[in-house]
């Protein structure tokens, strides 16, 4: 079973595969919190505890069929992750490691909205939770599933480089492993002024 994938304006469009394989993630890192600042609507995005609430799967499960040419991409600093969104109207996508032969994406839950079918019948409700100790307010989220998380995760990454799956991916050119858009790397100032408002 597939699910659909789509920005809020609706220029970018696909799909991710294999649905039930997915894990469903809450993450409270502050990383993840800077990035929905820094795309404007971290309303839309964080929970009331700033939590993202992520997809994480592999890669070769995702195919976009129309609209690649809003895709962007940005790091937080130079070894950040690669964090995608869309130019037209700032829908987070997700998130995948800086190399192509690390085949993990955290796709975010914005772009996975549909009037068709929700998150919760497609992947399951979130019974992961991590990095809590970031979380805000009274009453947070108790830490959940990381060590099953980063296991299974390892164990994919591990498949996809040997099987060969890491080369269909969405995100990076094969035959050299660039990202098909230039990451933006914020500047000293740009990522102070992004952790100052968390
Ligand atoms: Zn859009
Ligand atoms: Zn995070």
């Amino acid at each position: 079973m597939s699910h659909p994938i789509q920005c809020k304006c609706g220029c970018l469009k696909g799909s991710v595969a294999d649905v039930k394989t997915a894990n469903r993630v809450v993450c409270y890192c502050r990383d993840c919190q800077a990035f929905a600042h820094f795309l404007g609507n971290s309303g839309d995005i964080l929970d009331r505890h700033g939590g993202t609430d992520i997809v994480q799967t592999l890669p070769k499960n995702i195919s976009f069929t129309q609209g690649t040419e809003v895709l962007a991409c940005m790091r937080l600093t130079e070894t950040g992750l690669l964090r995608w969104y869309t130019t037209c109207c700032k829908t987070p996508i997700g998130n995948t490691l800086p190399s192509h032969k690390m085949s993990f994406v955290g796709l975010v839950h914005n772009c996975l909205e549909s009037s068709e079918i929700t998150l919760n019948d497609s992947f399951g409700s979130a019974r992961i939770y991590v990095h809590t100790k970031y979380a805000k307010g009274e009453s947070k989220p108790k830490s959940a599933g990381l060590m099953a998380t980063v296991i299974r995760n390892l164990a994919r990454v591990l498949r996809a480089r040997i099987d060969g799956t890491y080369k269909q991916t969405p995100f990076f050119w094969v035959d050299s492993g660039v990202p098909i858009v230039s990451p933006k790397i914020l500047s000293h100032q740009e990522y102070q002024d992004v952790m100052d408002v968390i």
